[in-house]
């Protein structure tokens, strides 16, 4: 019988497993998570693909990351008004509610979204299309190649976190010293994070970074302007 449901369902397969094997051994971790509530220091915001797994890259498990996930991890301009917007009631939620004390953003290589915004979408996809218009201005001006398209997922990073910053909330908490903003680009065939670094301009592999983030804030254009030259 429960071989035949593991034909015909693998995914329940997959529920019951974690009901019997993973939660018996973190049954504590998650009664306090209920009994205390939860409080992630971490708003993490990335690329919905599915190469992206942000407990395997962060080591954290239950209660840790609060995540938000969308095409290409972009960040809506803040308007203040109106609008169902998923991704912006998330930063709201997570800045307001939760005091989180950090926020990364994180983009990665091979980026469907990226490669979406300079070839474009199906005809059908009215909201992908308007929502790849938030990568547009780091589009570069050249055939899309694997290296503008590393350039380009990079530019998009570094665009989406100064997005960010025009979000009432965050900018008040970053100048306040409250908050620090992470910008991240996974290059999943390498098995690293590139971090951005605000004083150089440029994204550096993890192994050699001495941050993880950029905190406190200062807008790249202040120093060289390098991640949007070269
Ligand atoms: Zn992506």
């Amino acid at each position: 019988m429960t071989d035949k449901v593991a034909d015909a369902d693998e995914l329940l397969l997959r529920l019951r497993r974690f009901r019997s094997d993973y939660f018996p051994t973190h049954q504590q971790r998650f009664q306090d998570l209920v009994t205390e509530g939860q409080h992630p220091k971490t708003l993490f915001i990335g690329c919905s693909d599915s190469r992206v797994v942000p407990y395997l890259l962060t080591g954290s498990g239950p209660g840790e990351l609060f995540i938000v996930r969308n095409v290409g991890a972009f960040i809506p301009p803040y308007d203040g008004s109106h609008g169902l917007h998923g991704t912006m009631a998330a930063i709201e939620f997570a800045v307001l509610t939760l005091h989180v004390e950090r926020i990364i953003i994180c983009g990665h290589s091979h980026c469907g979204a990226i490669r979406a915004a300079y070839e474009g979408a199906p005809d059908e996809a009215v909201a992908l299309k308007a929502w790849l218009k938030l990568a547009s201005e780091a589009l570069l001006p050249v055939q899309s190649s694997p290296e503008a398209m590393r350039k380009t997922e990079k530019r998009a990073v570094v665009l989406q976190l100064e997005r960010l910053m025009e979000y009432p909330m965050v900018r008040r908490d970053v100048e306040a010293g409250k908050l620090t903003l992470h910008g991240w680009h996974y290059v999943i065939e390498d098995g690293e994070v590139h971090v951005f670094d605000v004083k150089q301009g440029d994204f550096v592999p993890a192994s050699l970074a001495s941050n993880s983030g950029t905190g406190p804030y200062q807008p790249y254009v202040e120093h060289d302007g390098q991640i949007f030259s070269d």
